[in-house]
């Protein structure tokens, strides 16, 4: 064993049905008296009952998918004008980028309140987008002081959504055990993820608003983020990232369904991975696992019903051959490339 692992610097509070006090208490903590409410109006009703406990400055309601640099530029507009000395998000992966685009510049700590299980709120990654190029960077500035899980406020998550965002974070795990920075430790959070992941999903699906379902797919998300931050983006998200900016997909939609078809492609190839994701689904492999969790989901299966067009997988062999990490598991080819996409595309078997 010789591996340098760098632990994140933040505190995680679960508190379900509590998270008004929770973040009451973190933003005291921090010494705070100015805050910067981050909130779309999708998550306003979520966001109230924190409003009422903390001191706040301003409410901010504009919140786009990926982060425009423009609405980037607003948000930290608001954040001078009132003088914000702390961003509180309260939303899903969109929301809390927000926050970290405004950390990005101001230095302002962030209290992140997810409410799906996207885990963008454990990374020190920032996303911003341009035109239509989406730029992301890694910085500890932006990485949230402390996150507060409230079960209670996933509740209002649609079905569909919960599902394909839940997977998105089974992707989180999935990539961890091969990415470019992996070690064991990453790879420990990530089979337990896994684990979690699969044993919350189905009583999510099941039950969209109850709460054990939902807790135990927030630890399995929280664990799949802090093992992906460490672990780096493999070739399962260097995939997602080239065709959700290519083809403007939806982001939780497009992992779950390129999953299955990347797992399949590397885990012939990476035996540990195999038997680690296998062990942690209790299946006799990897691959049966997930598909027999995607079964009981009724998870998405097809890239073409998200949006993007035939003649994509053509056009995106070439940037996806030219981000995969050099060290994935599986030699990364045309062929193999193009026919992990058609079958991404048309909803086909993973082979
Ligand atoms: P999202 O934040 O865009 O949310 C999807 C939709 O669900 C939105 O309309 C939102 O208002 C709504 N919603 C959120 N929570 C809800 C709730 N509890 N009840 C009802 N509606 C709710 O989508 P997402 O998948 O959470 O996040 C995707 C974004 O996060 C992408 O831009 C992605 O790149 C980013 N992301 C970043 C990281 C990172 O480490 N930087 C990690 C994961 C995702």
């Amino acid at each position: 064993m010789k591996f340098a692992h760098e632990t994140l610097p933040q505190r995680v509070v679960f508190a379900p049905g509590e998270s008004a006090a929770a973040v009451a208490a973190e933003v005291a903590a921090l010494g705070a008296r100015k805050a910067m409410l981050i909130a779309s109006d999708r998550e306003a009703a979520l966001a109230d009952p924190i409003a009422r406990e903390i001191p706040v400055a301003v409410r901010h309601e504009e919140v786009v998918m990926h982060v425009p640099v423009e609405v980037a530029a607003r948000a930290r507009e608001a954040a001078a004008a009132c003088g914000a000395d702390v961003l509180v998000s309260v939303g899903g992966g969109s929301t809390t980028g927000l926050a970290k685009a405004v950390a990005l510049t101001t230095g302002l700590p962030v209290v992140a309140v997810p409410t799906t299980y996207a885990g963008s709120e454990a990374t020190n990654v920032w996303g911003l987008t341009e035109g239509e190029t989406k730029t992301t960077g890694v910085d500890n500035a932006v990485l949230p002081r402390s996150v507060v899980y409230d079960a209670t406020l996933l509740a209002s998550l649609p079905g569909g959504l919960s599902v394909a965002s839940g997977l998105n974070a089974m992707a989180h795990c999935v990539d961890s055990f091969w990415g470019p920075r992996a070690d064991p430790i990453d790879r420990a959070l990530a089979q337990e993820g896994v684990r979690a992941l699969a044993a919350g999903l189905p009583v999510v699906a099941g039950d969209p608003a109850g709460r054990e379902g939902i807790e135990q797919t927030l630890y399995g998300s929280y664990l799949a983020a802090v093992s992906f931050a460490g672990a780096g983006s493999g070739l399962h998200h260097k995939i997602c990232h080239v065709l959700g900016g290519m083809f403007d997909l939806p982001h939780a939609q497009t992992h779950a369904v390129v999953l299955p078809h990347v797992l399949a492609f590397n885990a012939p190839h990476a035996p540990d991975a195999e038997r680690r994701i296998a062990q942690a689904f209790g299946s006799d492999t990897a691959s049966a696992g997930l598909a027999a969790l995607r079964a009981r989901l009724d998870a998405p299966t097809a890239l073409k019903e998200y949006g993007m067009p035939e003649d994509g997988i053509a056009r995106a062999v070439a940037p996806i051959l030219a981000a995969a990490p050099a060290g994935n598991p599986a030699p990364v080819t045309e062929d193999a490339v193009t026919g992990l996409l058609r079958a991404a595309w048309e909803g086909s078997e993973p082979s």
